[in-house]
């Protein structure tokens, strides 16, 4: 796993400068059809910025982008979950295209499966590196949450991600088996 250092240092996120004690790690996907990490760091360098995460993963190279300092209080859940968890976003593929909300079509299948892979790979690779870092325990309730499941426990606001991508391509990934990968690469580690 490749992590690049590209703190958002214009981001008022940054600027606020607060911290966190981290307790959990929340993944996201970017809901939209950009697969380049570079897009988004450049996006959210904008001043005006209202969101921050503290890292994308590149959905073409799988490389993660650490944007924020690891305990650095993100604006990525909409919620407390901003005051106890990591934000992490995916990118997403670019043959997808979405017709309302979390629904989308997909031109290529193959290629949106390879993009989902390589981003979710990484992510399982990073998280449990985050989890030894900061000694959390993958498996244990509400450490490793997707921001859907934020939104279910009332700690973030009222997304679907990832989840909605996975189950829009019949994948096969889940939170549950995510957790379980995380934990299984930390024996690796
Ligand atoms: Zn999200």
């Amino acid at each position: 796993m490749e992590i690049v250092q590209r703190i958002l240092t214009a981001n008022p996120c940054y600027k606020s400068g607060r911290t966190i004690t981290v307790k959990g790690l929340m993944l996201h996907s970017v809901g939209c059809p950009q697969p380049s990490a570079e897009v988004f760091i450049k996006n959210y360098s904008n001043p005006a910025s209202k969101v921050c995460v503290h890292a994308f993963i590149d959905a073409d190279t799988g490389v993660v982008y650490q944007t924020l300092p690891w305990n650095h209080r993100g604006w990525h859940g909409g919620g407390s979950a901003n005051n106890t968890h990591i934000g992490v976003e995916m990118c997403e593929p670019s043959c997808i295209k979405y017709t309302g909300g979390a629904k989308f079509t997909c031109s290529d299948r193959e290629k949106a499966l390879a993009n989902v892979k390589k981003a979710y790979d990484a992510a399982v690779e990073l998280f449990a590196h985050l989890c030894k870092e900061f000694q959390l325990n993958p498996l244990e309730d509400g450490v490793i949450v997707s921001h859907k499941e934020g939104h279910d426990r009332g700690i973030a606001s009222g997304h679907a991600d990832p989840d909605h991508l996975w189950n829009g391509l019949d994948c096969g990934y889940t939170m549950t088996g995510f957790r379980q990968d995380v934990a299984n690469a930390m024996e690796r580690q």
